[in-house]
């Protein structure tokens, strides 16, 4: 038998039907030749960095998971990338299948050199050259982008943004961050900085930001804001947050107010909706810009679910400017803590320069 004819077999046609032309045969098998090729999804967080092996249509094959260990220095942490790879490869599927490594980070990044010129949650990591380093120890093609971006890609390719040709995809967490794509691409901007939502300006004279500016989203909407917000109203309203948190300020997170929310808290529960608020405030612009057709919020604040997305919505049909047949979608992450793996590991098809 030949090689075409076993392999029109493999994927369920049948070579010897006339009904079926040649070309939608050799068709259908370079299909399933692309969905056998397999990528490795990075994403560097500041305390795990989680590894994926991916096929095209983006199904996680395997998975590893292993302490950043950021204390012990770039030089340390790189290695075990490179080690973790190398494990990763030599599972489940043949060491060639793998012809591309994407890895997000946070953070300021050349994406086409593969340089993270600087990062928040990687202290110490100045202008190391990620694609270089693992290049040369691995020989295949390495891409290095921002998460966000990474999370903007994942939702567009495999998520909530399949079928959709402009995303905008915002992920709220301790920072708040925004990657773009229009018309099936990723707009990364001149300086690879486009996208940052969180430092837009709410508030003309709010308070100052660690960028610089004044009033920016990340500071009313960012984790630790919102649960500073949460103290501060504690003052003077009773609530179950405290109960929740055993009394103590320090164990109030997000997750702890949402909890309360679960149990009828008023105080919680109006946390979320201003949250929702500002973050429409700050979506609305984004639509005034940019237009996308579909917005997808993700990151551990999205968390909040319904209540933030309903109060989302809420504020950014009050200001958005509204015309006959004007269409807009907003939804949750479909993929949550995947987005990041899967976006990253189609970065080969997305970052090289026009
Ligand atoms: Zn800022």
């Amino acid at each position: 038998m030949s090689g075409v004819k076993r392999l029109a077999l493999n994927i369920g046609i049948d070579p010897d039907r006339n009904s079926l032309r040649r070309q939608e045969i050799s068709d259908r098998i370079k299909d399933s030749r692309n969905l056998r090729k397999i990528s490795i999804g990075v994403d560097l967080g500041g305390t795990n960095i989680r590894f994926g092996l991916v096929t095209a249509d983006g199904n996680i094959l395997r998975r590893l998971n292993i302490p950043t260990l950021v204390q012990e220095g770039p030089e340390s942490v790189v290695g075990r990338i490179i080690e973790t790879i190398i494990r990763l490869r030599r599972t489940r599927v043949q060491v060639q299948a793998v012809k591309s490594i994407g890895i997000g980070a946070a953070g300021v990044i050349d994406h086409y050199k593969g340089i993270i010129h600087f990062s928040p949650n990687l202290p110490g990591w100045k202008e190391i050259h990620l694609k270089e380093l693992i290049e040369k120890e691995i020989g295949i093609p390495v891409y290095v982008g921002n998460d966000v971006n990474a999370f903007a890609l994942g939702e567009f390719c495999f998520g909530a943004g399949v079928g959709s040709k402009s995303l905008f995809g915002i992920t709220l967490g301790t920072g708040v961050g925004g990657g773009i794509i229009i018309n099936g691409k990723l707009l990364l901007g001149t300086n690879h900085a486009a996208g940052e939502v969180g430092h837009t300006s709410i508030n003309a004279f709010g308070p100052k930001c660690k960028c610089g500016n004044m009033g920016c989203l990340e500071r009313y909407v960012g984790a630790e804001y919102i649960v500073k917000r949460t103290i501060k109203r504690l003052k003077s309203q009773k609530s179950e947050i405290m109960k929740l948190a055993k009394n103590d300020h320090q164990n109030i997170t997000p997750e702890v107010i949402h909890l309360a929310v679960r149990k009828g808290d008023e105080l919680a529960q109006n946390i979320i909706e201003e949250t929702g608020f500002y973050i429409g405030i700050g979506l609305a612009n984004v639509v005034s810009l940019i237009d996308p057709e579909i917005i997808v919020v993700g990151g551990g604040v999205s968390g909040f679910g319904k209540l933030l997305l309903d109060s989302i919505k809420k504020t950014m049909s009050e200001r958005i400017m509204n015309f006959p047949g004007r269409r807009r979608k907003i939804v949750l992450s479909k993929l949550k803590d995947d987005a990041a793996i899967l976006g990253a590991s189609q970065f080969e098809n997305f970052l090289f320069p026009e």
